[in-house]
């Protein structure tokens, strides 16, 4: 039997009614080739890989059609800034939510399922190559650290596709996404779009209950909603820290790609930088650089504020605004700790005006030297040595790392490491590795991968860089 079928199954979304959804189904599709199993997810759902045969991931949706409805999701979104009500989950649906052994509710939700609702003119269908990109972001964020949604499964379906800008016809596939839900700003401002308040409500009840368990149940609904709210803004700041240190690009951060559990998810033209470069732009239809690299915290708090909209339906504008108030604060420390994190340091290890002009150096010198963003990191935990604390001429000194005009930033890491005792030398080399993986997921590196499987259908590079980046190599 489909060991899919026995888990804990929770329909909490399906239970609050049809205002949220439509009902789907999948499309038929000519082949079901299994191309990506996640076995690390597995025992989260309290699953060991030898349990799980390649053919459960391929039937599973097979065998829950009829058994429980497929949900596509209605929501609406600022999409680059302007208004559009015709969004919804076109080419997806969630299929199932199940408690994890961690207790927490994920969701198992499609990609390139089929045709729905809300596809308006495309065909419902993702590239082969869109889902191998997915399940390669999703992994390598992960194993930096940030809170995303990762990969389930990845199927290829045996489709044409005929796509603009790739090779023409491209291939086709169906990747389940495992998320911590996948409800968006943009769930809220439909919502908002249908004046419907005690939609908006019963909404809210559901996701403090679910995902924000921290809210004590016996306040008022309007404190709660409140203290909700401010809790998103703070998920929302530590979470656009975590793709700043990590040098990633998300690329498209409209309202309906952004998660009211502040989880990072959806990812399309995303990229990670390859220099340190506020201005650099993922995807190339955004021509006015609006979700460029170093926008990305500025975009994210304009979408909350943009949120208080639907929410003024059930809290005051001076709760949310307050909320809101806490996002700087909580960015900017985050972002600190997790910089000083990747220099090797942990927090309070430095006095704290040091740490601040430690990470402003690096990142100037980054900026003017256009030394790759990830390789400076992944160097410095390659060459760090116990000794770079004797002298500030020690630091890089047996490098390949171009060092002229590095002076200024070689005397502040040397007096940095001063700070600390010399017992303290193994653990900056630990967390120099543990933050920095040689291996960076860079366009190129995806671009040798996905040739592999387009000109000889070989999947060794894929498989080979999964298993790099989860050694953090
Ligand atoms: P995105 O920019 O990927 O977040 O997608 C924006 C909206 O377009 C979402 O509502 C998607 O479901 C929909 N969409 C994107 N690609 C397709 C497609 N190939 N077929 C149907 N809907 C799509
Ligand atoms: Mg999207
Ligand atoms: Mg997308």
């Amino acid at each position: 039997s489909n060991t899919f079928l026995s888990l804990n199954y929770e329909p909490a979304l399906e239970q609050l009614g049809e205002d949220y959804y439509d009902v789907v189904t999948a499309a038929d599709f000519p082949e079901h080739r299994l191309r990506f199993r996640n076995d690390q997810l597995l025992p989260i759902l309290g699953l060991s890989p030898q349990q799980v045969r390649d053919d459960d991931f391929i039937e599973a949706f097979g065998l829950f059609m009829g058994v429980r409805p497929f949900l596509a999701l209605r929501y609406h979104g600022y999409q680059f800034g302007e208004y559009n009500p015709y969004l919804g989950d076109g080419r997806g649906f969630l299929y199932g939510q199940v408690r994890g052994v961690d207790g927490e509710l994920y969701d198992l939700g499609t990609k390139g399922s089929g045709r729905t609702p809300y596809s308006r003119n495309a065909d419902g269908r993702l590239t082969l190559k869109g889902g191998v990109r997915e399940v390669l972001a999703a992994e390598a964020l992960h194993q930096l650290g940030v809170r995303t949604s990762r990969c389930l499964s990845l199927i290829e379906t045996g489709e044409a596709l005929w796509r603009g800008d790739e090779p023409s016809p491209t291939r086709s596939s169906v990747m389940v996404r495992f998320s911590r839900s996948h409800l968006r700003f943009g769930t809220f401002e439909r919502l908002h779009f249908l004046q419907r308040p005690d939609l908006i409500g019963r909404l809210l009840d559901h996701l403090i209950g679910v995902y924000y368990p921290e809210i004590p149940g016996d306040k008022l609904a309007e404190d709660r909603y409140a203290l909700c709210y401010e809790a998103l803004v703070r998920r929302t700041a530590e979470l656009v820290a975590q793709w700043m240190a990590a040098g990633f690009c998300h690329g498209v951060l409209n309202t309906d790609n952004m998660s009211m559990t502040g989880e990072s998810f959806d990812y399309g033209p995303y990229a990670f930088i390859p220099s340190y470069d506020p201005y650099f732009t993922a995807a190339y239809f955004d021509y006015g650089r609006r979700y460029c690299y170093g926008n990305q915290p500025g975009i994210c708090h304009l979408n909350l504020e943009k949120l208080q909209v639907p929410l003024k339906l059930v809290v005051s504008r001076e709760a949310l605004e307050a909320g809101l108030g806490v996002f700087d604060e909580v960015y900017f420390r985050t972002y600190r700790r997790l910089m000083l994190g990747k220099l090797g340091f942990e927090e309070g290890m430095l006095p704290e005006e040091m740490g601040r002009e430690l990470v402003s150096l690096t990142l100037q010198r980054l900026g003017e030297t256009e030394m790759g963003y990830h390789g400076f990191f992944a160097e410095l935990a390659d060459q760090f040595d116990p000794r770079w604390r004797e002298d500030w001429l020690k630091v890089f000194w047996r490098s390949s790392f171009p060092v002229e005009g590095w002076d200024s930033w070689r005397k502040l890491y040397y007096q940095a490491l001063n700070e600390l005792p010399e017992g303290e030398m193994a653990g900056v080399k630990g967390r120099l590795g543990d933050r920095n993986p040689k291996t960076a997921l860079l366009r190129p590196v995806i671009e040798r991968v996905w040739e592999a499987i387009a000109q000889d259908d070989n999947w060794e590079p894929f498989y080979g860089l999964l298993e790099t980046l989860w050694a953090k190599g």
